[in-house]
């Protein structure tokens, strides 16, 4: 089951909305949701069997599928802002340490807040990189500048939806990539990346 890739779900305009397993595929079909199929490939999924004709029926999952009604995240604009969770910030930085500059397992790196939150500092995605152990302790509670004027490796950004789905999702397949890639920012570091 885990092998499974998930279902991009996009919303009537044809928006990105998440990620879907399978089953909430299926259940998205049935239940007559399911607009239209806009990837290249497809998942064929096994569904109940008939009590009259005892027949096996099948079921054909899209990679991407145009589903009713209008997503309210899109409403907001581009003020939408994706939850900051570790997983994510450390896959938008490639899981550099951006002191260091050097790459690291998710278990050995930690969330650094650039102007720390004992000095103010907030817990979003523009004050926020990745770094390592040893940075964020020689770091402490200072400042960049303060800590001997170390400059960040990239500059911090708030990811936009399409952004923020490629980064939750590790297994994404060829066709999902390109749908979320011509979605991204001008000019994405995110682009040049597939990991
Ligand atoms: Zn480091």
């Amino acid at each position: 089951m885990e092998s499974r890739p998930l279902i991009l779900k996009l919303d009537i305009t044809g928006n990105p909305t998440s990620w879907i397993n399978h089953e909430e595929a299926i259940r998205l079909y049935a239940s007559d949701r399911v607009v239209t199929s806009l990837g290249t490939e497809t998942f064929l999924f096994r569904g109940g069997t008939n009590a009259i004709t005892r027949q096996r029926s099948f079921i054909e999952v899209g990679s991407i599928i145009l589903t009713r009604g209008r997503s309210k995240i899109y409403q907001h604009g581009d003020e939408f802002v994706p939850h900051l969770t570790n997983r994510a910030l450390f896959r938008r930085d490639g899981h550099l340490c951006l002191y260091c500059g050097e790459q690291f397992k998710h278990a050995e790196l930690t969330r650094d807040h650039i102007v720390p939150m004992s000095r103010g500092g907030s817990d979003n995605w523009e004050n926020v990189v990745t770094a390592c152990f040893r940075c964020n302790n020689q770091k402490g509670n200072q400042t960049p500048e303060e800590w001997g004027g170390r400059k960040l490796l990239a500059v911090p950004y708030v990811p936009n939806k399409a952004e923020y789905l490629f980064l939750q999702n590790r297994r994404i397949i060829a066709d999902q990539q390109e749908f979320l890639m011509a979605r991204f920012r001008k000019g994405s570091v995110l682009a040049d990346r597939f990991d």
